[in-house]
């Protein structure tokens, strides 16, 4: 392992202006390992490798491998840095530090490198769940006429309206219970608490497998228009003992980055 660690540095410093380096995967080596060696979080590890997971790592592999903690993201219309720095829950600080240029209109479908640590500045007050993602409420629980089939249906969850690619964040710490497509959800994450389960769906890109434990926060996937979705945005669902209950009342309300619910759609 030393020699390994000898390497990133050596990269580190011949590749200074860029985000990430190349790491051939050795004999021996697991996801696990090279995530805690290189102290990049599995769920970033595949955000660069698409289609990584413990059973397509192979040795000869060469993988992307980001210096810090932090995914790039292409940049959508009409967004300024303090967008930005919400959709990822940070400080515009924290994106200046490693962005020193980046200035506060972005260019749109620019990439630009975004550090994802532990989603902290939102959550200053102990609340059991957090908001998986940054955005408006543009549909809520409970009966509602559904926007593609025309019927009343019942709405499982809540949907928060964000653009495609967005970070969605774990909203408690729990085991992946799965991670694919399902007919109607799309690309979908459904994460055990033991008591609780929490899903994710419409994802563009999922950056978990099954049996995963992910921690309150941990960056999970990108949010997309997947499955039966009339734009982009997250359907997040809070089920207790397998019964869909209303998300509002688990997720914290009463600091700078909650949400406000919109009423008028
Ligand atoms: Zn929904």
């Amino acid at each position: 392992m030393k020699k390994i660690i000898v390497l990133y540095f050596l990269l580190a410093i011949t590749m200074a202006f860029s985000f990430y380096i190349k790491y051939t995967v050795q004999k021996g080596d697991t996801l696990y390992e090279l995530s805690k060696n290189f102290g990049i979080p599995i769920p970033i590890l595949i955000d660069w490798n698409p289609g990584l997971s413990p059973t397509t790592l192979k040795v000869g592999n060469t993988l992307n491998i980001p210096l810090v903690p932090g995914i790039m993201y292409k940049v959508p219309e009409k967004m300024t840095i303090s967008d930005l720095a919400r959709y990822f829950f940070l400080d515009v600080n924290e994106i200046v530090a490693v962005n020193p240029s980046i200035g506060t209109q972005l260019t749109a479908g620019k990439q630009v490198f975004v550090p994802v640590g532990k989603v902290n500045t939102s959550f200053t007050q102990l609340t059991d769940f957090i908001w998986p993602v940054y955005g408006r409420i543009t549909s809520e629980f409970g009966w509602r006429i559904h926007p593609i089939y025309g019927r009343t249906l019942f709405h499982t969850g809540i949907d928060i309206k964000v653009p495609e690619g967005t970070p969605v964040f774990a909203a408690r710490s729990g085991t992946v219970k799965y991670a694919g497509w399902m007919s109607g959800y799309g690309n979908l994450i459904i994460i055990d608490h033991g008591d609780y389960e929490t899903y994710y769906a419409h994802l563009s890109k999922i950056n978990v497998y099954v049996g995963l434990r992910v921690e309150k926060g941990d960056f999970i996937a990108r949010s997309g228009n997947t499955g039966t979705s009339t734009g982009p945005h997250l359907h997040f669902e809070v089920r207790k003992y397998g019964e869909a209950n209303d998300p509002i009342a688990y997720l914290p309300r009463t600091n700078t980055y909650v949400m406000r619910r919109v009423f008028s759609e």
